[in-house]
């Protein structure tokens, strides 16, 4: 009998009638001979809805008290979903992340699994029952405290279980039918890829596609566990995550997706003395606060004062906390002034094709060209090209890239609910 992990995100439990909707899909799964273990998220938008409870509260949440009031939300969902399936004849026991052994480091709303020990699961298995596990949620043995592993995280509950049982494959439930070459909430005419390749999902989920959380997949990747992204709301197949030696590559389009992001803002370090060693005294006060930085550009400078401008992208979540690091080391650093900026986009096109084919980088400009949208940063990786663009332009900038790599299918996406919140 092979084993089983299903995790269903936010949108396939939003009420009472969705929750038994995904019981009755658990229990066909037991019935046809597997072992099941379930992830799952908070209902609907709760998460979302308790940080804007507790910002009514206090702007600035205490992190250990916020892990206690976001994990309740899995909490909520994970019991009703085990009442579901009992109500149908099945046995089934719900665990928090702690009970399940998600043992985590200290770090909260950013916890990172050091150890899986799913004792009571396997026991619930080995009982007959179906157990459900709480995403998103973990238990640290140095600080005795619960954690929480980030936004998306459940994904990476589902993933670290599939490992630690040796699940045959984890399935991951959500409203749309697969990964598509863009956001089908953005792009209409989005295509559903049958499969992707680790590395292509990792920059894919990296450049904001947040279908899967990236830890999820990094996970995947590094325990070889077996990923298919599919819908909760129909039984079509959808996308399996493959290592890229697996990827079928004949009639490969060169670009696999083009991602939009909305979540980064820019920080501009102006007036920078032009003298060795400077982006390394301010990427490391920046590093100091654990913020994730990711495009950077230096300007040249200009001979007739020596100075010069270093730009670089980050989350908006991490602004105020590098904003004032750097204020702090102005009089030792000497720079001039800052700016912050957070209405960018961030545009990514990515392709494993992109290796083997030259004139991508042209293609792409061209098409934002003649869409009248101006690249403000520019940065390259092997299979990736990113742009930034104003934020209200963004989406614009996704579809005209989108039709202008052929990409578009011809029939358009299902989005079969959730809010894209
Ligand atoms: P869940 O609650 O199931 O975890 P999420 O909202 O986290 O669902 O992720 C699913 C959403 O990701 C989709 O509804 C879609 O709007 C968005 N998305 C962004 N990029 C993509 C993509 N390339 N393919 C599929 N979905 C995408
Ligand atoms: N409920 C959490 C969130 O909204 C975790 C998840 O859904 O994956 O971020
Ligand atoms: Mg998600």
């Amino acid at each position: 009998m092979s084993l089983i992990v299903q995790k269903f995100g936010g949108s396939s439990v939003a009420d009472a009638e969705s929750i038994k909707r995904v019981a009755k899909r658990i229990v066909e799964t037991r019935k046809a001979g597997h072992d099941v273990v379930v992830a799952v998220s908070a209902m609907g938008d709760t998460t979302d809805e308790l940080i804007d409870l507790a910002l009514e509260v206090t702007p600035q949440p205490d992190p250990r008290e916020m892990d206690m009031l976001l994990t309740t939300g899995e909490r909520i969902s994970m019991a009703l979903l085990a009442m579901a399936i009992k109500s149908m004849g099945h046995e089934a026991r719900s665990f928090t992340g702690s009970q399940a052994g998600m043992i985590t480091d200290a770090r909260h709303g950013a916890a990172r699994i050091v150890d899986v020990t799913p004792v009571r699961v396997r026991e619930a298995l080995d009982d007959g029952a179906i157990a459900i596990v709480a995403g998103f949620q973990g238990f640290s043995r140095d600080s005795k405290d619960i954690t929480t592993l980030g936004r998306g995280g459940s994904d990476t509950t589902a993933v670290a279980l599939a490992s630690a049982l040796k699940a045959e494959v984890c399935e991951i439930y959500t409203d749309v039918d697969g990964v598509f070459s863009a956001d089908p909430r953005v792009v209409k005419r989005a295509r559903k890829l049958d499969q992707v390749s680790t590395e292509e999902m990792l920059e894919l989920a990296a450049a904001g596609a947040k279908v899967l959380h990236i830890r999820a997949v990094e996970f995947a990747r590094r325990h070889n566990v077996t990923l298919h992204v599919r819908s909760s709301f129909s039984h079509l197949p959808g996308t399996l995550v493959v290592p890229p030696s697996e990827k079928d590559t004949m009639e490969e389009p060169i670009i696999t997706g083009v991602a939009g992001d909305l979540t980064d803002a820019k920080i501009t370090v102006v007036g920078v003395p032009d003298t060795p060693g400077m982006a390394a005294d301010i990427f490391t006060i920046v590093a100091k606060t654990g913020a994730n930085i990711d495009m950077i550009v230096q300007n040249v400078s200009l001979a007739a004062t020596g100075r010069t401008d270093i730009s670089f992208t980050l989350p908006k979540s991490d602004g105020d906390k590098v904003l004032t690091a750097l204020r702090a080391e102005q009089p030792t650093i000497g720079f001039q002034s800052l700016q912050y900026d957070d209405q960018i986009g961030k545009l990514s096109v990515v392709g494993g094709g992109m290796r083997t084919s030259a004139g991508v980088s042209a293609a792409l400009f061209t098409a934002l060209k003649e869409a009248g949208i101006n690249m403000e940063m520019i940065s390259t990786s092997e299979i990736r090209i990113s742009v930034v663009t104003r934020a209200d332009v963004l989406n614009h900038a996704v579809q005209v890239v989108h039709t202008a790599f052929g990409l578009d299918a011809d029939d358009e996406a299902v989005v079969y609910a959730g809010t894209g919140r």
